[in-house]
């Protein structure tokens, strides 16, 4: 069977280029006689891999040394825990914007240690938006300000931030990391879970201001403490090699092939025109985002009939186009357009969503 148009939210595609490169070097990796599965994390020839993710990831994202940058496991979902045991050990109180599930997840699992302090929420509206935020309701003493960057099951993104002044801003950027240019100055933490655009699942990245390091309370397990990890390198115990080894991979091709962060930019501006200039123009299919809040990297989109719904997801799946189901708790289809999803998938989609349209 020939490789399909995967439209998965997560774990999703990866570029064909890399995974050749992976499995030309599976077996043997350069001279080691080994595979990377099978190396020590404590070896040379892996410290030159990690070594070389850690300065790619720099590179393309211009980190600034006085952050930090951990390779770490878990999940994105560990980080809901991991950040307040080690940043709200201040007021005690922290500012969250609900966008979605995965800001309502945070939400949840800070409570448990921290006040959290919704200043914003766009619940009301199945979370079809990014509400506008009142900066008097923000708390100037909180230990940080907290957002989801893109909603990953919404398909809506914050396309400015929250003037949070001191109070360090921490960013889940699990769906949008990589998907264009950041200012990393402008946080105290991001994080991300590796399975949407940059690399297998197994691999969470947290770059973390460096004074924000070392404040983590008493209760904090060993893992979960970012200053063991800062300190060791990431390599406190054993990091997920073989995904940190496949990031360096996607980093590599992110700056050769496509030709660094402006350029990964453009493409995906022009792959989300593609997709929202013909759902605003069609007749069938609707989106369910309007405006500056659509995201660059997942589309959700309804029919507005759930049999009809159904039928497309089938159809398409059948012409190769596969994964275009939409989260259960918004219904019709979602096109997760990542970064390894290239032009030509996104055009072929449109394509065939045109002659299905028609077809009716
Ligand atoms: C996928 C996703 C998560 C969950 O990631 P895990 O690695 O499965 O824990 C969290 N936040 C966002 C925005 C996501 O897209």
């Amino acid at each position: 069977m020939e490789r399909v148009y995967n439209f998965s939210a997560g774990p999703s595609v990866i570029a064909e280029s890399v995974l050749k490169k992976a499995q030309a070097e599976l077996v043997n990796y350069g001279d080691a006689g080994m595979s990377v599965m099978e190396m020590s994390h404590r070896s040379p020839v892996y410290q030159a891999i990690i070594d070389e993710t850690e300065a790619l990831l720099r590179e393309v994202l211009s980190i600034p040394d006085d952050y930090a940058v951990l390779f770490l496991q878990g999940g994105a979902s560990s980080q809901f825990a991991m950040i307040p045991l080690n940043l709200a050990n201040g007021s005690g109180a922290i500012d969250l914007v609900l966008t979605g599930q995965w800001a309502s997840k945070a939400n949840q699992e800070a409570s448990k240690y921290c006040q959290v302090n919704i200043v914003g929420s766009s619940k009301d509206k199945t979370f079809s938006y990014i509400p506008k935020l009142d900066k008097s309701k923000f708390n100037p003493d909180a230990d940080y300000f907290y957002i989801c960057s893109n909603n990953t099951i919404y398909g809506t993104r914050f396309a400015t931030l929250p003037e949070c002044g001191n109070v360090p801003l921490v960013a889940d950027m699990s769906s949008c990391i990589l998907s264009e240019k950041i200012d990393v100055t402008k946080y105290g933490l991001i994080f991300a879970g590796a399975q949407k655009n940059m690399g297998p699942a197994g691999l969470t990245v947290v770059i973390i201001r460096k004074d924000l390091i070392g404040k983590a309370r008493d209760i904090t397990p060993t893992m979960f403490n970012y200053e063991i990890h800062a300190n060791n390198g990431s390599m406190y115990n054993t990091p997920p090699t073989f995904a940190i080894y496949m990031c360096k991979l996607v980093l590599e091709w992110l700056k050769n092939e496509i030709g660094g962060i402006e350029a990964m930019e453009e493409i995906n501006h022009k792959k989300a025109a593609i997709m929202y200039d013909y759902l605003d123009s069609s007749k069938v299919f609707k989106p369910t985002v309007s405006g500056a809040d659509r995201s660059y990297m997942n589309i959700p989109f309804i029919t507005g009939n759930e049999d009809l719904d159904k039928a497309f997801v089938k159809a398409a799946a059948a012409a190769g186009f596969v994964n275009l189901k939409g989260h259960r708790s918004v219904g019709g289809m979602r096109a997760s357009i990542y970064n390894a999803m290239p032009v030509e998938g996104v055009e072929k989609l449109v394509k065939f969503m045109k002659d299905y349209e028609v077809s009716l």
